[in-house]
């Protein structure tokens, strides 16, 4: 008993600090979306839709919602391995009420009531906005920070506009990191994160702006048993939650013939399995061994945390320059969008596992662990040691991750871009692969 107190302090220490500083798994969602979704001719064939409010859409199915919802709660309560239940005071009933119904329905699906939620499209570098309104990106997002959003153009939409399904399906990839998943937890400091039933945030630093989102971005599933077993808070990620859930809204706004709303949910859920397909989102410590793990952290516990807290430092460090690498060669294959090989890797139809509720655990999750050792010999192997290898360096927002591409460069030449850039590919097969096996299971019949 006493042994297993002291290995759960020792995860439970180490769960505070994994991924403190970088969550955004893939940066950018639609720069990935977009090749994979302009190659499927059943979603480019399709007529345009009429841009929804939010509140509209409340208004006109309330009644439905509420079943639909009440639903899926039973649903998830069933199937969902360590769902953590809607308390029941959050349950979205039919009152009439519009004065608050956005608000009800945010409490009821859990999200941070803040979200702002405007009619916009994402535009990609390959797309202009003409004479479109363009909105600020504070306007899109509940970050104070929002340097990640400066180098996109959004423009606005209108109520009844008309609209291609593929361009709200894109622009709604990249929702869920505008503040969706942001002050949930009991000890976030916000009111609602007090009232929806997560506990206290199993891990990622709460005092970051952007580390409360790491539990609904991430998913643990396939550790070892020990390590679960001593650190039971590594079961406490809820994508499974979100992807089931927005697929349960898409399908019922596709049925209703609110088809705006079928786009706009399906890609919040594509946003959601398009992060498991990063290795870094789905192990807390890729590339090491459970004994490993338990070793360094009953050493921390002892007093001698160096070995861990070097880990998880290189861990975010390479979790830093992993995103940044896929950043830079996305951004760069628009400026040869027709020739890019990664491009190619996207648009080219892959073998599609068909989608089941253990889809995102036993399939996205399962392959991305899989490779996460090779992910990482290949970052160890082609990138400056400063950078993957140095526990005292913060990569993060550092001029050496900045310059990123002429760093590896300089250190191996282009043959380690090359490498890297396969590594690349190979992890966009398989997000290829994720997202239409979700698409096909939602899609209506064109
Ligand atoms: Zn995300």
């Amino acid at each position: 008993m006493k042994l297993k107190t002291i290995f759960t302090g020792a995860l439970t220490a180490l769960s505070v600090a994994i991924a403190p500083v970088n969550l955004f798994a893939w940066s950018e969602h639609p720069l990935l979306a977009y090749p994979v979704l302009s190659s499927i001719a059943d979603l480019v064939n399709r007529k345009p839709v009429e841009a929804q409010s939010l509140k509209s859409f409340l208004v006109k199915e309330e009644k439905g919602l509420a079943e639909m919802l009440r639903n899926y709660e039973v649903w998830a309560r069933l199937n969902l391995p360590n769902y953590a239940l809607r308390p029941d005071a959050l349950e979205f009933t039919y009152t009439g009420n519009e004065a608050d119904i956005v608000n009800r329905f945010l409490s009821a699906i859990r999200l941070n009531p803040n979200v702002k939620l405007k009619l916009y499209l994402h535009l990609l570098p390959i797309q202009q906005a003409g004479n479109r309104k363009t909105i600020d990106p504070a306007e899109l997002t509940t970050l104070k920070d929002v340097s990640s959003l400066t180098h996109t153009i959004y423009v606005a939409l209108t109520e009844g506009e008309l609209v291609h399904p593929l361009d709200v399906l894109c622009t709604a990839n990249d929702e869920p990191d505008y503040g969706f998943d942001l002050g949930l937890f009991e000890d976030n400091n916000t009111d609602y994160g007090k009232t929806y039933g997560f506990g206290v945030q199993p891990f990622g630093d709460p005092k970051l702006e952007y580390g409360s989102q790491a539990p609904f971005h991430m998913g643990f599933y396939h550790e070892a048993k020990l390590v679960y077993r001593f650190g039971p808070f590594l079961k406490k990620t809820y994508p499974e939650y979100r992807i089931s859930l927005f697929k349960a809204l898409s399908e019922y706004a596709f049925a209703t013939g609110n088809d705006y709303w079928g786009w706009r949910f399906m890609g919040w859920g594509m946003h959601y399995l398009g992060d498991l397909s990063m290795p870094y989102h789905t192990a807390p410590l890729p590339g090491m061994s459970a004994a490993r793990m338990i070793w360094i952290n009953l050493k921390a516990i002892l007093g001698f945390p160096k070995s861990k807290n070097n880990a998880v430092q290189l861990v975010s460090n390479k979790h830093s320059v992993l995103e940044q690498f896929q950043w830079l060669a996305l951004r760069d294959a628009y400026s040869h969008y027709e020739s890019s090989p990664i491009i190619k890797s996207l648009s080219e139809e892959p073998v599609v596992v068909p989608y089941s509720n253990e889809f995102a655990r036993n399939v996205a999750s399962l392959e991305s662990v899989n490779r996460s050792r090779k992910v990482e010999k290949a970052l160890v192997e082609f990138c400056p040691p400063l950078l993957v290898n140095d526990p005292k360096f913060e990569a993060s927002k550092s001029k050496e991750l900045d310059n990123l591409m002429e760093e590896i460069r300089r250190y191996k030449g282009d043959e380690a871009i090359n490498q890297l850039t396969a590594t690349l590919i190979e992890m966009l097969r398989s997000y290829s692969s994720n997202i239409r096996s979700y698409y096909q299971a939602i899609a209506p019949k064109g």
